[in-house]
């Protein structure tokens, strides 16, 4: 779990670090992000806070450029940030020194930092030699200015400012060769790039622009300025499917919920009815580095009429979905309406079930259309559906196992459940078959697979380690049971094959006995007729099966348990003859080999041998004869 973290975390970095220096021109979308997000929260407020006098209309985002002082502003009238705000907000990355991420690499360490920043603000210093930032509160009489030249760090000092809101103001790097960070001045590529990332954005992105008109008489270019507002401010999910470009969704997506990648998929839906409502929701292309951690919060952007009010609405969204990003706008909520009523509001249910399903279906879809796509999806996100699976008693299960998918030992390829129960369906077989191992290449070759192979019965392969819990939960799909095939309760031969073998057994009971006897920790031994040419193999008899016990022993808590272990020895194998045979000539030696025996069982299934010493004493005392 730990190792998959550290993995996502440094893919993460990559992304972002290619992401911000191949598209530089993000750090406007990010800017005025940040400025939208301000104003909603002021407008959010003012729905409860008559004092607030600010209306709807009242409120803007302004830019402005400087082309000798090489600079652009981005002003907006939200809620601003006191000092100690813009310390918290502002003031930890410059702090880090994680700035330097060309230079050096120590970079990938401070990965949380990144996370808990996002790449929001951070973005702007990319492209400028200094950053400024003068603030004031809403309701407060001072404001102050954060400053930071680069990754040396900030200064604050107290600023004046008429009213409240925040102006970031970013002199931009000087030209090299490569970069022209002069193109930023330029107006219409200010209005180019504000059209195409936030035009969404609900609030009017104004600038002065020159305007040049042609003058017949003078025989020239008249000049004038005009104030222009850049974006259409219609909110995306609002818009018709059919006038929204993919790159639209791209953008919107990277932009409110922190990725560098496009999504994966993309939700877009509205419904009328007994309540209305438009949403759009994302499934994102790579696991969030910290999906898979406590700190990672589902939810989704809950909005009303246009107005946000609340940023991760968790009642939206059920755990096994948490990975699904989005927004939903409802004109059948009260404004105002508190968080604890919100819980209880019967339209937001009737929300989260239409939403789920809506999911449900989505997914699907994606497994039927295109199933690389979906292993692509079922390898960032699958454990999470695994773990609702088995999770709260399996009260989930049937709402989630069709989503499972596994490889086959047949075409090497992912189906599902019901895609197994169909092919075996004309058979005889009366199981889905699955077994678990570290990998497909370990698990391919475990000796007691060959049989299934032999005989042609299809075994999924299972190579997470929830994947034993997952199927024990499931125990029955579709009238088959599901079993794994190293369980005492599978036996691939005919009956007459098992009459003669229970004979053998019961011929040889007691010196199976001494045999168990003398390893601590096997319930019993006996003879097998499933293994083909190899010698031994380890099964486990009752519920807890090898795998869980390997599972369970793993976990950093205190809990231990143990399968019921079975030494199975291959019949036909010579050494079925040699242990007969010292049986009934050296018992002492019987013993030795059980242990080697043993062992060896152990290591087939990766199971870590207590006494390695002794056992290759043993085995080079064997060899030395
Ligand atoms: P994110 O927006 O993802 O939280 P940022 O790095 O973009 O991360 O911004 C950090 C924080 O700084 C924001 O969460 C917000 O609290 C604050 N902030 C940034 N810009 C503004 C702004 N224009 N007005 C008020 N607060 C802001």
């Amino acid at each position: 779990m730990k190792k998959q973290f550290k993995a996502e975390s440094k893919k993460l970095m990559d992304l972002m670090i290619n992401s911000i220096y191949t598209n530089k021109d993000i750090f406007l979308r990010e800017i005025i992000s940040n400025a939208s997000d301000a104003i909603d929260k002021l407008y959010y407020n003012s729905l409860t806070d008559e004092s607030i006098l600010l209306k709807k209309k009242d409120y803007f985002i302004n830019i402005k450029t400087d082309v000798n002082e090489r600079t652009i502003t981005i002003s907006d009238n939200g809620i601003g940030m006191t000092k100690d705000e813009l310390e918290t907000n502002l003031g930890t990355i410059a702090k880090s020194g994680s700035l330097d991420f060309k230079e050096n690499n120590e970079h990938k360490k401070n990965i949380d930092i990144i996370g808990q920043f996002g790449v929001g603000f951070y973005s702007a210093i990319m492209v400028a030699s200094k950053v400024e930032v003068i603030s004031k509160k809403y309701g407060s009489d001072e404001a102050n200015k954060w400053v930071s030249e680069g990754i040396d760090g900030y200064s604050i000092e107290k600023a004046e400012k008429a009213t409240n809101g925040t102006d970031i103001i970013i002199t931009l790097k000087e030209n090299t060769e490569d970069e022209h960070y002069d193109d930023f001045l330029n107006q219409d590529t200010i209005a180019r790039l504000v059209k195409m990332y936030s035009n969404y954005i609900t609030y009017p992105i104004k600038m002065s622009m020159v305007k040049r008109d042609w003058n017949e008489t003078k025989k020239e270019y008249d000049e004038h300025t005009e104030i222009e507002t850049l974006n259409d401010m219609i909110p995306l999910w609002k818009k018709s499917k059919s006038s929204i470009k993919d790159d639209d969704y791209n953008n919107f997506y990277k932009d409110k919920f922190n990725d560098f990648e496009n999504p994966q998929r993309v939700i877009h839906t509205s419904a009328e009815g007994l309540v209305s409502f438009n949403s759009l929701l994302f499934i994102p292309s790579n696991t969030p580095y910290d999906f898979y951690t406590k700190d990672y919060e589902k939810g989704l952007k809950l909005y009303s009429n246009g107005v946000l009010i609340m940023d991760k609405c968790k009642d939206l969204l059920p755990d096994y979905y948490s990975f699904v990003k989005g927004v939903v706008d409802t004109p059948d909520l009260s404004l105002n309406i508190s968080r604890e009523m919100l819980q209880q509001d019967r339209s937001l249910k009737v929300i989260a079930k239409n939403i789920e399903s809506k999911i449900k279906k989505e997914l699907l879809a994606l497994q039927n259309d295109d199933r690389d796509e979906y292993v692509k999806f079922f390898k960032n996100f699958g454990m999470n559906i695994k773990f609702n699976i088995y999770n709260d008693f399996g009260m989930k299960k049937d709402e989630l196992q069709d989503l499972l998918v596994y490889e086959s030992s047949k075409d090497k390829k992912f189906i599902t459940l019901k895609e197994y129960a169909d092919r075996v369906k004309d058979k005889d077989q009366k199981n889905i078959y699955y077994v678990c191992g570290e990998s497909v290449e370990k698990i391919s070759k475990l000796p007691i697979v060959e049989e299934f192979k032999d005989k042609d019965i299809e075994v999924l392969f299972c190579t997470n380690y929830m994947d034993e819990f997952v199927m024990q939960t499931i125990r029955e799909y579709d009238g088959l049971k599901v079993l794994n095939i190293t369980s005492d309760k599978v036996d691939l031969s005919s009956e007459e094959e098992k009459e003669e073998l229970k004979k053998k057994n019961e011929e040889a009971s007691d010196m199976f006995k001494l045999m168990a006897d003398s390893l601590s920790d096997v319930s019993s031994v006996k003879f097998t007729n499933k293994l083909k040419n190899h010698p031994v193999c380890l099964t486990s008899e009752g519920d807890i099966s090898i795998e869980m016990e390997k599972v369970i022993n793993a976990m950093p808590t205190d809990e231990h348990i143990d399968a019921k272990k079975v030494l199975e020895i291959n019949e036909s194998h010579d050494i079925a003859k040699k242990i007969k045979e010292l049986y009934d000539t050296d018992k002492e030696a019987l013993k030795d080999y059980t242990k080697i025996l043993y062992a060896q069982a152990r290591l087939i299934e990766g199971l870590p041998i207590d006494n390695p010493t002794e056992i290759t004493n043993l085995i080079c005392e064997k060899l030395s004869k």
